[in-house]
């Protein structure tokens, strides 16, 4: 019986769900898309990343399948020893143009990216610089740096600005790391004030895009939004979300990327993903890039809903993006309203402490391109009769 040393595991994880912090699984039964059928009932999906609707689209299920046919399923290896195809390298290249950089890489994930990238950027003596609310994945890659950390105040320009001018006299190199749009607000960093701060002050800027590809900058991201595409000296992102596939990215110039996946340990000792993957990831980029009908129509929607749950009593907290909150408050009313949501055939996520500072729960929907008006005025309507019923609105 292993269960004399492991008990205290099952403890910590009682006490996890009694304070209603585990997770349980929703399982879909039909692809990620806009009406999905969940746990035997089709729902208006607003909690999946899948912004343009690419998941399950047709041509990148074409892309993936013809992938199959020439380079089979397991990538046999890791990128480094014999796993890499020329459709890895031609996604490479894909993402440079993409981006607008000299070049572009992929990772196994966009976590994979910064755990193993961040650890390598910077020596003792040096120092990141880090917005409060940035992703977990930029904490634990930091966290691998035997680099110093400061943090500075969400998006707060002032508090950025001093925080440099302080590192600036007392370590070596600095770099000034922020999600580009903020998963748990949507909100959008102020790159334009953040690049210029770190050009004052000699820091390079790392930014996480992984939320903004396939949404800013007419679906190029939130480089191409500021144009600051030759500016900031590390773009990640990721393919998992509206680009609807798989994996994680990185653009800048050709010796951050040569340098980047010789050092990486994520990139070097896990195996490549799938060949097919990197197939329906390129596909996704040129999908993006010749349909920005598709990220304008992402925009409208998105603007209706924001408006329409404002209207409805709602507030909408920072939202400046397809991640649009309804913010509540109290986690046992998020709860109860995400839950008597999904009984009524709408899915979107209840987000409370420790994924958001107690108090500030809230449900987290997010816009889907593939949602039509009729699906959008249902889940309003729903909103609206159930936050009377509870007293939110
Ligand atoms: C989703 C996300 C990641 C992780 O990307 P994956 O490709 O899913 O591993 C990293 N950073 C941010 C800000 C994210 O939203």
């Amino acid at each position: 019986m292993t269960n004399e040393k492991t008990g205290y595991l099952e403890e910590k994880y009682e006490s996890l769900r009694e304070q209603g912090e585990t997770w349980p699984l929703n399982q879909l039964e039909t692809a990620s898309q806009a009406r999905p059928i969940v746990e035997g009932q089709e729902v208006i999906m607003l909690a999946s990343n899948n912004y343009l609707d690419l998941a399950n689209d047709q041509r990148l299920r074409d892309a993936t399948q013809d992938a199959i046919e020439s380079f089979g399923v397991g990538a046999g290896s890791d990128w480094s020893i014999a796993g890499y195809t020329e459709l890895q390298d031609e996604l490479h290249e894909a993402i440079a143009d993409f981006k607008g950089t000299e070049a572009g890489l992929s990772y196994q994930t966009g976590f994979a990216v910064n755990a193993g990238l961040l650890p390598q950027l910077l020596e003792g003596g040096d120092v990141f610089v880090s917005d409060a609310l940035n992703h977990g994945s930029i904490i634990d890659g930091i966290r691998l740096s035997p680099a110093d950390v400061e943090i500075y105040d969400h998006s707060d320009m002032g508090d950025l600005e001093n925080t440099l001018r302080e590192v600036h006299e007392e370590y070596n190199r600095c770099i000034v790391v922020t999600d580009g749009v903020f998963s748990m607000d949507g909100d959008v960093a102020k790159l334009d004030e953040i690049q210029s701060l770190a050009d004052e002050y000699g820091a390079m800027t790392y930014v996480d895009d992984c939320h903004g590809e396939g949404v800013l900058g007419d679906g190029h991201g939130i480089t191409a939004e500021f144009g600051l595409e030759d500016d900031v000296d590390f773009q990640m992102g990721s393919f998992s979300k509206a680009c609807g596939g798989f994996g994680g990215m990185l653009a800048g110039d050709q010796h951050v990327i040569d340098y980047a996946y010789n050092t990486s340990r994520t990139w070097l000792l896990s195996a490549g993903y799938p060949p097919a993957v990197a197939a329906a990831n390129k596909k996704a980029l040129e999908i993006i890039d010749s349909e920005p009908e598709r990220v304008r129509r992402l925009w409208e929607k998105r603007g209706y809903f924001a408006e329409e749950l404002q209207s409805i009593g709602y507030d909408i907290g920072n939202s400046e993006t397809p991640i649009v909150p309804a913010m509540i408050g109290n986690s046992k009313t998020a709860k109860e309203l995400s839950e008597r949501l999904f009984d009524t055939g709408i899915f979107a996520l209840a987000i409370v402490h420790p994924m958001v500072p107690k108090g500030e729960a809230r449900i987290r929907n997010q816009i889907n391109v593939g949602l039509s008006q009729a699906d959008l005025d249902e889940a309003l309507r729903v909103y609206e009769e159930i936050g009377r019923d509870l007293d939110i609105v």
